[in-house]
């Protein structure tokens, strides 16, 4: 009997204007993609320069802020060096001013969306839907046919924050290029490894879409006691990074090449694996991405530095050259023709799990916690040790005793899934950032001292960067 949700209900019907319009987009991004590297840069520049003009032509504040902007610029570089860069911190002070009412538009067609927290610095963004969503199903559509997907097969999705179920329609765009197979959903937080496995072994899918550490700790325990599962075609990551280990290890478990992305709340999709190699190309029609050092000097092809991302769409909230919070090296062109730039490799936010008391791993994750929203936390680390939790934030202010109530609650409920004793310890100062790994959980195994500050704990941040992988 199949397990049927309410979950379904939820998704449109074909529209058959809008598939026509997504359609066209995805057929647009596929010739771009193929376009000779000046003319693609002539089009990214008259895409900035629009999204510019726009933020100057409707905001006194876009006014000041892009006061130094060099619009007779011939060159992309030119234009983004004359505007400011964006840090996380300067998104969250002044993400008031940064929103942008489009004239003629609905304001129910604006949506809110918050980071997961990834490098401790929560951001809010708005975004125009209809073009956001467009954009995203193209994109969508766009990383189909360039992995030759078939929709007709069975795929399933391990996610964060979401209910599990046997019949999920695939709903838009996926129905808009045939006849799409129901697929089948887990939670990849409430689901042991060994829940996951049953779940593959139930439905015998040919495409899985999941983040790569659950997918890391479901191969172990499928290569250590394996289930009758027939290969996987290919497994779709998001969220967290992949190396090659575990490109081999999915290969070794499941038989399925992994397809990775690059994205993020602020922009959704940022770049796509190859069609033909493990590197990621920058969806160039959609953002641009610079690779800049401590000085904000470009960094050559081959060296990894600071990611700032421009999302060309951006109108709602222009999100212009804004630190993303990653380490990217950008690679040397492509040779299967395609010329949107290479992303090498990528270091960003790392997950981390936790042993359960009867030895039952699970994935640990502030994907869903209320905390995130809260405008007084600026910056945070929560840390856990074996007997207790210590949250460290910098605050706007004092937090009052019902800020520190909901900070706990959301710690209980959305983090940890049960009460764990949970410490707070704020300053109004920022805090230390230990070096490139920003995980969303500091792990730390031993017992926390009671009498620990913050510049305690920032001093076992730094020694204890002991991934737990
Ligand atoms: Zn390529």
């Amino acid at each position: 009997m199949p397990n049927f949700t309410d979950y379904g209900c939820g998704v449109p019907e074909v529209d058959d204007a809008r598939k026509k319009e997504v359609l066209a987009l995805r057929d647009t991004y596929l010739e771009m993609s193929l376009l000779p590297e000046r003319k693609l840069g002539e089009v990214v520049r008259k895409e900035l320069l629009q999204l510019v003009q726009h933020a100057t032509s409707v905001s006194p504040w876009w006014r000041d802020r892009l006061r130094d902007a060099d619009l007779g610029s011939k060159s992309i570089q030119g234009l983004l060096r004359s505007l400011p860069i964006s840090s996380r911190t300067f998104v969250q002070g002044e993400f008031e001013d940064m929103k942008i009412f489009i004239p003629q538009t609905d304001l129910a067609d604006y949506i809110l969306q918050k980071t997961t927290g990834s490098t401790g610095q929560p951001v809010q963004v708005i975004k125009y839907n209809p073009l956001y969503s467009r954009d995203i199903d193209a994109i969508t559509l766009l990383e189909w046919k360039w992995h030759k997907r078939d929709v007709r097969k069975k795929m399933g999705l391990f996610r964060l924050g979401s209910q599990d179920a046997d019949y999920v329609r695939a709903g838009p765009p996926l129905e808009y290029i045939g006849e799409a197979a129901p697929m089948f959903q887990r939670s990849s937080v409430d689901r042991t490894s060994e829940e996951l496995l049953d779940a593959l072994f139930q439905h015998q899918p040919s495409y899985l879409l999941t983040n790569p550490l659950s997918l890391k700790m479901v191969a172990q325990v499928q290569i250590e006691s394996p289930r009758r599962i027939a290969p996987i075609e290919q497994i779709l990551t998001l969220a967290d990074r992949v190396d090659d280990s575990l490109r081999d290890l999915v290969r070794q478990a499941f038989g399925a090449a992994i397809i990775d992305r690059y994205s993020s709340v602020e922009f959704g999709m940022i770049a796509l694996q190859c069609p033909q190699h493990n590197h990621l190309h920058v969806i160039a029609p959609n953002v641009h991405v610079e690779v800049v050092d401590d000085d904000d000097n470009p960094v050559p092809v081959g060296e990894p530095g600071r990611v700032l991302i421009t999302g060309l769409h951006t109108f709602a909230m222009p999100m212009i050259r804004y630190e993303q919070g990653d380490i990217v090296t950008m690679g040397k062109p492509c040779d299967t023709g395609i010329t949107w730039p290479v992303i090498e490799s990528i270091h960003g936010r790392v997950r981390s799990y936790v042993d359960g008391p009867d030895g039952d791993r699970k994935l640990l994750t502030l994907f869903t916690a209320d905390f995130l929203l809260m405008r007084e936390i600026q910056d945070f680390r929560l840390v856990k040790f074996d007997d207790t939790a210590v949250f460290v934030a910098q605050t706007r202010a004092e937090l009052t005793s019902d800020q520190v109530q909901r900070i706990e609650a959301s710690l209980h409920k959305d983090v940890f899934r049960g009460n764990q004793s949970v410490r707070i310890l704020t300053q109004r100062e920022p805090l230390r950032r230990p070096v490139w790994k920003v995980r969303e959980i500091y792990i730390v195994s031993g017992a926390a001292n009671p009498q620990w500050t913050i510049a305690d704990i920032d001093e076992i941040l730094m020694w204890a960067e002991s991934p737990a992988e």
